[in-house]
């Protein structure tokens, strides 16, 4: 069985990542954080595509969380493996730096940033010992040209870019491969605030992205084929210049 954990799987792009990866014949771990009713929702669509998966609910920002839910079901099935991981889950506080709060900083760098550090490296020691994995960080546009009133979440977004080359370096010759996608404006909940409207005339795409045109980029990082790409970061933003 080929497991795959994509972290907030139950909406947006972790939704349309897990049903690609379901496609691919993946077992997908659909890890929520409060919405367990439509992590329920993404797994009957894994379902309808004839693969299977489960739910996990755990907040990625915690270290404690993250390690009892990850141990308590590796305990649970003794000699598999999560060979792909998506590290996606993600939020916004925007606000001005001059008015930002400290919470409003820590909770974007805990969620971003550091869950990153969490599951990565409580997954990597099988993934090397196997000599095959596959890990793909969903970043942001944000994390590379900076957003202002997001400079928590580009700083946030940035540190995951930075890791991602870090450790595709320490990894490389194991077969184990380390990339990032950074979307531009996708049409999820968390863009449901924005004026798309006035947005989209700043894209050459003239629109805002779907989530499945984010997760056929992580589909294709994920499979057998990308075994030559890593450390990279790649654009899903219809055109913007970064
Ligand atoms: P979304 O629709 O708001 O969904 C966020 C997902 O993250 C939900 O599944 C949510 O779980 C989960 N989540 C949030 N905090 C969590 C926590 N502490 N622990 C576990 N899960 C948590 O967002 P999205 O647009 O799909 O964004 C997905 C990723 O893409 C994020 O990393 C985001 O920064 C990035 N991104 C999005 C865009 C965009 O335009 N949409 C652009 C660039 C980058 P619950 O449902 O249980 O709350």
């Amino acid at each position: 069985m080929k497991i795959a954990l994509v972290t907030g799987g139950s909406r947006g792009i972790g939704r349309a990542v897990s049903v690609k990866l379901a496609e691919a014949g993946y077992y997908v771990m659909v890890n929520y954080h409060t919405n367990r009713q439509e992590a329920e929702n993404t797994l009957q669509m894994i379902r309808d595509k004839g693969s299977d998966g489960e739910v996990i609910g755990f907040d990625v920002s915690s270290q404690a969380a993250v390690e009892l839910a990850l141990g308590q079901w590796q305990a649970a099935h003794e000699g598999e493996y999560i060979r792909v991981l998506v590290n996606n889950a993600g939020i916004r506080r925007d606000a001005l730096l001059m008015w930002m709060k400290n919470e409003e900083w820590n909770d974007v760098i805990n969620t971003n940033l550091n869950s990153f550090l969490y599951i990565t490296r409580f997954l990597l020691k099988d993934m090397l010992l196997k000599k095959w994995g596959r890990i793909i960080n969903v970043v942001s546009l944000s994390g590379i040209k900076g957003l202002p009133g997001q400079a928590n979440y580009s700083a946030a977004k940035a540190g995951v870019i930075g890791a991602t080359k870090a450790l595709a370096q320490e990894i490389a010759k194991k077969n184990v491969t380390v990339n990032a996608v950074a979307p531009g404006f996708i049409r999820t909940d968390m863009t449901a605030d924005m004026d798309e409207t006035q947005l989209k005339t700043m894209i050459p795409a003239g629109r805002f992205g779907k989530p499945e045109e984010v997760a056929a980029v992580v589909g294709f990082l994920a499979s057998e084929e990308a075994s030559y790409v890593t450390g990279t970061v790649v654009n899903v933003n219809g055109g913007l210049y970064t």
